[in-house]
């Protein structure tokens, strides 16, 4: 394991800051500054995926052929926290980090050509249709039915917490064609573009007041097989592989740029205060440890080694993290919360969006379970 970057690497580093530092606004560094939940607005998000695109790198994980930069997994960790660090708002995000691979992957050469461009340039936006209202955890009990109709299905269901649903043009989900089969066996993986007749969405709101997610319902919606990705009843293997893209994640740089955040917020007072300085501490440390872990993981990629349940660990403790800090911050403000200011407004937002993330992408449970079987064995 070697945790120090190569000469190559801070070169690397070098190009992608001057980069940042030429195109990433004011606009735009604010915007994801105020975002509470996970996505910024679909302005900014959209601005700077156009300029990403532009440069070909809005796609670093992508083989070059489709489209990606040919980066190595140390570069595509610096160029993910540099943006972080910068305060860069995210990209089309389900596109490009989960549909987009898993097309690459299981698609038809038509698929490919059909749908990545427009992946890359942003002119399609997905969102991702698993979690059903008694399938969550238990993705694999999923009832939303696709039945055959000559060249087509017809899908009927509901999916819920469909994440930006609202501003995407299509949805990725997973459909029961054989209700017949053992749970995972009889699950296809469709593609569907966001108006075709009978797909309805609701607005959920959550508990920051921000519309995020939706439910979507499906009312004999009628979808051509040829948008079924993979096999028919084949489904649960591109759902598992496109579940590794969902839980990787660059935790450090964010937990980091929370942690001066709070202690911007703190200000010189509360700074000197000795119970609320040993709170930052071990918060300190343990952001350390988290990005020990990540060092680890990334170094072990680059060799080709596998990380083992390491993402299951980062998600886990990168999202307890992130609730800790989202309480200093609250400690910090005091009794300022309750008022009108800005930073307050952010603060509150940002407390109560985070109860979710130790739910989303696998609950905390879900990932202790992983670890146990991959790392203990029980
Ligand atoms: C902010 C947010 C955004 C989301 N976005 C999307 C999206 O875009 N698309 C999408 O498809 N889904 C999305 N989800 C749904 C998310 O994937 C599910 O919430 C998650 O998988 C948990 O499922 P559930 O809510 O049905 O809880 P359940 O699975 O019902 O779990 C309830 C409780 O039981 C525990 N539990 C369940 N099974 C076990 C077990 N075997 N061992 C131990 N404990 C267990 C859980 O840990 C949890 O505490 C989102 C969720 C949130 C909060």
């Amino acid at each position: 394991m070697d945790l120090k970057f190569a000469p190559a690497d801070m070169q690397f580093r070098d190009e992608v800051r001057a980069f940042l530092d030429e195109h990433l606004t004011d606009d735009l560094r604010a915007a994801a500054a105020a975002k509470t939940g996970s996505f910024c607005d679909l302005e900014p998000t959209a601005k700077w995926h156009a300029i990403l695109h532009r440069k070909g790198w809005v796609a670093p994980d992508w083989p070059t052929e489709h489209g990606g930069t040919g980066w190595t997994t140390t570069q595509r960790h610096i160029f993910a926290s540099e943006c972080a660090s910068a305060g860069a708002p995210g990209t089309h995000t389900f596109g490009i980090r989960m549909c987009g691979p898993v097309i690459i992957r299981f698609g038809t050469p038509e698929q490919k050509a059909h749908y990545l461009p427009k992946i890359l340039s942003g002119e399609h936006r997905w969102c991702q249709g698993y979690s059903e209202p008694s399938s969550g955890s238990d993705l694999a009990s999923l009832q939303t039915r696709a039945e055959s109709d000559g060249d087509d299905y017809i899908v009927n269901g509901t999916k819920i917490w469909t994440s930006l649903g609202h501003q995407a043009t299509h949805i990725f989900c997973l459909v029961r064609t054989d209700p017949t089969a053992k749970a995972q066996r009889g699950i296809s993986f469709l593609l569907i573009d966001r108006n075709t007749p009978g797909l309805t969405m609701r607005p959920i709101i959550n508990l920051a007041g921000d519309h995020e997610f939706n439910q979507v319902f499906f009312d004999n919606v009628r979808v051509p097989k040829s948008q079924r990705i993979g096999g028919e009843n084949e489904g649960w293997t591109v759902a598992k592989y496109l579940l590794e893209f969902e839980r990787g994640g660059n935790y450090a740089t964010g937990l980091w740029a929370r942690l001066s955040w709070v202690r911007d917020l703190a200000g010189t007072t509360l700074v000197q205060d000795p119970d609320f300085r040993r709170k930052l501490a071990e918060a300190e440390v343990d952001v350390t440890a988290v990005e020990m872990a990540e060092h680890r993981a990334v170094s072990a990629l680059a060799l080709g080694e596998s990380p083992g349940s390491v993402a299951s660990m980062l998600k886990l403790q990168g999202s307890v993290l992130t609730q800790r800090l989202d309480e200093l911050a609250i400690e910090a403000l005091g009794t300022q919360v309750s008022g009108d200011d800005a930073a307050a407004a952010v603060a509150m937002g940002r407390y109560l969006y985070d109860r979710a993330v130790t739910i989303l992408g696998g609950t905390s449970e879900i990932q202790r379970n992983i670890m146990a079987r991959t790392e203990l064995g029980i």
